[in-house]
């Protein structure tokens, strides 16, 4: 199975590609056209096929290519956000609110795998949050009366599953995790099997609120009643793209030598934090554990990242084997809920669902219940609280804009080394660096077999410059999360055209006629 990265993650590892049925789109007209392969587009498209809706659904390249392959599948009612911020920021009845919309997440994927008889190791575990130090004790603390208060069920506990110092800790319960891929495969083919329609290999390209909503793809034009981008986050230049914060987070999945498996989903209070979990998986038991999250682009070796994670991890863990590690995407939401709803700039027919942070294994399927609701019943509580319009003049939103609008840093300042044509030479194999060459910068190169490959590091979506990441082998651009790989082509949105290919001969010929 293909992902927008160079490693590995455990699940691609373990499943195929999904099969590829269709290699163009059979009708002109749906009710519903939903861009994206991921758990939200899937979870989504389900839903509607289930309420009745004739629907198709287009990926750019094939299911579980994007983060969805590169998760850790943890599902859960707790969220990044804690409840005392989410009460800070939206109320008391609005915390409420989420607590009760992510518990009918997981048991709406509990439905399925009940209806369609789905086996992806899911199991339904507790989840243990614990403290180091008596500012974490504090925060744990006002967690835990916050989160009560919204209606989760919790208590104190005096053990927790991992072999890691701690001062408190607290035990939520009804918490999950499964293979994300296994999951996904098995709703697609659900969905497939209940009529609807899946497209890899299309990518959506434009789209148009007209009489009815035209839409292109890679292969022709297609039109829907409603339209929904389930692309992580939407394509084009768009209000969420100020909202939404892309990170990477790094995640390995490890045999240890004593067989002593942690049972249950644990968290410590890092900033950003740790999380562990145990899957089995073809028979072997890994213990899969994340951490080390950044801005994308915004690491200069993310190497690094993995290595530090590992160093930590043994510590604690008598550790056989790494068996697979990886890297993957999310995006953080500026007020801390997701953007679920009518894209902004698009009262209309068109819809998103982006900004869930590390929780999109539960907000993919509140996307898809909120969605319903939306488009099929009008507006609820829900589909006011999650709305991508909605305006929050939370504290530290001016903070997180200006953070975010690295587009003029980067414009502005031209912060990158400018280097010399020479340093082409110096590039290790398998290696990528933006180099300054006479007037131009260059994104350069150098594939395992010693040939450069230069491309234009101007972003297509809002022209900030890529930076290389060492551990994927893949430019990322820091401002809006837009990944390409080596060779430029767009790996992850909000970019839809890939980067310019340079001719490295004309370059140089240009230079010698301007001498
Ligand atoms: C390391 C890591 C660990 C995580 N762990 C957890 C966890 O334990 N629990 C949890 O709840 N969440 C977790 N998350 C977050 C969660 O994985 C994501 O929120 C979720 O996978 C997003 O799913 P998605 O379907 O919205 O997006 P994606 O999985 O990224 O899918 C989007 C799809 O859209 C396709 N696409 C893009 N543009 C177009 C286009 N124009 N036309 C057609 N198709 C297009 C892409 O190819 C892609 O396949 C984690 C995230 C990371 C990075």
């Amino acid at each position: 199975m293909q992902r927008d990265g160079t490693c590995t993650s455990l699940w691609q590892y373990s499943m195929p590609q999904y099969p590829s049925l269709n290699t163009t789109i059979p009708d002109k007209f749906y009710d519903i056209i939903i861009a994206g392969g991921g758990i939200t587009g899937v979870s989504t498209a389900l839903e509607f096929q289930k309420a009745g809706k004739k629907c198709l659904l287009l990926e750019a390249h094939s299911l579980g290519f994007g983060t969805t392959g590169g998760t850790t599948a943890h599902l859960n009612t707790i969220m990044d956000t804690p409840y005392n911020q989410i009460e800070k920021n939206f109320g008391e009845k609005n915390a409420q609110l989420v607590a009760t919309i992510t518990r009918e997440a997981i048991k709406n994927i509990k439905h399925n795998l009940y209806q369609y008889n789905i086996q992806c190791g899911f199991e339904e575990q507790p989840a243990y949050l614990f403290s180091q130090d008596e500012k974490q004790t504090k925060e744990l603390q006002q967690i835990a009366e916050a989160s009560r208060k919204a209606g989760i069920e919790l208590s104190y506990a005096d053990e927790i599953p991992v072999p890691i110092p701690f001062n408190n800790a607290i035990r939520v319960e009804r918490q999950a995790r499964f293979h994300p891929i296994e999951y996904l495969h098995a709703i697609a083919k659900a969905f497939e099997a209940d009529g609807g329609v899946i497209v890899q290999n299309c990518r959506v390209t434009n789209v148009e609120d007209n009489e009815v909503v035209d839409v292109e793809t890679t292969l022709g034009k297609v039109q829907c009643k409603q339209f929904i981008y389930a692309t992580h986050i939407p394509p084009g230049v768009n209000l969420l793209h100020l909202r939404c914060a892309p990170y990477r987070s790094y995640a390995m999945a490890i045999r240890l030598k004593n067989y002593d498996y942690p049972n249950g989903l644990v968290y410590d209070l890092y900033e950003p934090y740790h999380y562990y979990r145990t899957q089995e998986v073809k028979g072997a038991k890994y213990l899969i554990a994340g951490g080390e999250d950044h801005k994308t682009g915004h690491e200069e070796n993310t190497e690094a990242c993995f290595l530090r994670l590992e160093s930590y991890l043994r510590k604690f863990f008598d550790i056989d084997v790494v068996a697979f590690k990886w890297s993957s995407q999310y995006y953080e939401p500026a007020d801390g809920l997701p953007y679920i709803g009518h894209l902004p700039g698009h009262p209309g027919n068109i819809y998103v669902a982006t900004g869930f942070g590390g929780n999109g294994m539960t907000y993919s399927n509140v996307a898809a219940i909120v969605l319903r609701d939306l488009i099929i019943h009008g507006e609820n509580e829900y589909t006011k609280l999650f709305s991508p319009n909605r305006i929050k003049p939370v504290a530290g939103f001016t903070k997180f804009v200006k953070e975010n609008l690295d587009v003029a840093k980067e414009l502005i300042t031209k912060i990158l080394p400018a280097e010399k044509l020479e340093e082409f030479a110096d590039l290790a194999y398998g290696e990528g660096r933006v180099v300054k060459y006479d007037r131009h910068f260059i994104a350069l190169y150098k594939d395992e077999q010693g040939q450069l490959h230069a491309i234009n590091p101007t972003c297509t979506h809002m022209k900030c410059t890529v930076h290389w990441n060492t551990a994927e082998k893949t430019w990322d651009c820091p401002c809006h999360g837009a990944r390409y790989d080596c060779e430029g082509k767009v790996l992850t949105g909000p970019a839809d055209r890939d980067l310019d290919i340079i001719e490295l001969k004309e370059l140089i010929n240009e230079k010698e006629e301007h001498a």
